[in-house]
């Protein structure tokens, strides 16, 4: 039997299974944590376990959350009083130990609609030290019909404190095929090479690729490897285009990378990859590996205040030597 639910992706079925399997035999602990790669959908997992659980139909007995209680109304609507969630302030931010304590005076309090009260804390990761002691009070002595469920991507940046009280659920990327056949229902206008593009920009990672190519960086990422090419067919490096890509310089050093290890990849071994990237790989035996280290250099630097565009400019040179024809 596999469970379908509106708006979780195929992947989580089975993970989703688990979670209820474990929470209809009442061995779903006090704190699942749910861990994996960016990009799979986790959150999305954490709230259908929460809907689930908070449902006033499904109780114990029923597969999944029924969709039509007060309680499952409540969920959709984002307004639940018995579930809380904490999440940074601001994204890429830490989640402050104000926070925490906030949420646990909210959790200690006695449910108002549903049989148990359940936060949410995602990415549990963004737990500053002080907000994570702070939550270990209640990870230690929940209050009664208390869950705490815990999303990350890095496991290994939670206090050990932490981990240790939690019941650990893993997500693990899915088949590329599997995550083109949904990215390709997500986003119908993308062409399946943009589609590849951006899975392999993303790891694998499914919903983070339809981020990658809605935000336009598929595109972008193109453009900057037609330069690459351009420059590997002998038009030389124009002299504005190291200022350029300088303006957004994160992003242009994680795409070179991407594309020199895409390159490097395309040499070895025959798969179907972009036509560019096997143009430029075509009977170049050179040696990418300093070129990617380069770029993973230049993205560490680029919080410091080394001067990206003369950094960007040295980077071209080098690959203008390596895959230049004279
Ligand atoms: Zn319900």
């Amino acid at each position: 039997m596999t469970v379908e639910i509106d708006g979780l992706a195929p992947w989580l079925s089975v993970p989703f299974e688990q979670l209820l399997r474990a929470w209809q035999a009442a061995e779903l602990g006090h704190a699942p944590l749910i861990y994996g790669p960016e990009g799979l959908g986790k959150t999305a997992l954490a709230h259908c376990l929460a809907k689930t659980m908070l449902c006033q139909q499904s109780g114990k007995a029923a597969t999944v959350f029924c969709g039509q209680c007060h309680s499952c109304q409540l969920m959709d609507s984002g307004t639940h009083p018995d579930f809380f969630e904490v999440k940074p302030l601001e994204e890429g931010r830490q989640i402050g130990v104000d926070q925490v304590r906030q949420f646990n005076e909210q959790l200690a309090l006695t449910p108002a609609v549903s049989q148990s009260r359940i936060g949410l804390i995602a990415p549990a990761e963004a737990l500053n030290d002080n907000a994570g002691n702070a939550l270990l009070k209640t990870l230690e002595e929940p209050p009664n019909n208390v869950y705490l469920v815990l999303v990350t991507n890095h496991l290994q940046r939670l206090l050990p404190t932490i981990l240790s009280r939690c019941q650990k659920f893993s997500i693990a990327l899915p088949e590329s095929s599997q995550a083109v056949a949904w990215l390709q229902k997500e986003a119908p206008e993308a062409s399946q090479g943009e589609l590849s593009t951006a899975l392999l920009m993303s790891a694998g990672a499914p919903s983070l690729a339809l981020q990658t190519w809605q935000s336009g960086d598929v595109e972008a990422a193109k453009e900057v490897l037609n330069k690459l090419h351009a420059i590997a067919k002998g038009e030389g490096v124009s002299p504005d285009l190291a200022e350029q890509w300088a303006q957004n310089p994160s992003k242009v050093w994680a795409w070179l990378a991407f594309w020199v290890s895409q390159i490097a990849r395309s040499a070895i071994q025959d798969d179907e990859i972009d036509p560019v990237v096997s143009a430029i790989s075509q009977g170049q035996a050179s040696d990418w590996s300093g070129l990617w280290h380069d770029a993973l250099e230049g993205r560490s630097l680029c919080q410091t205040g080394v001067r990206q565009d003369l950094l960007l400019s040295r980077w071209l040179i080098k690959w203008e030597s390596v895959v230049s024809p004279s």
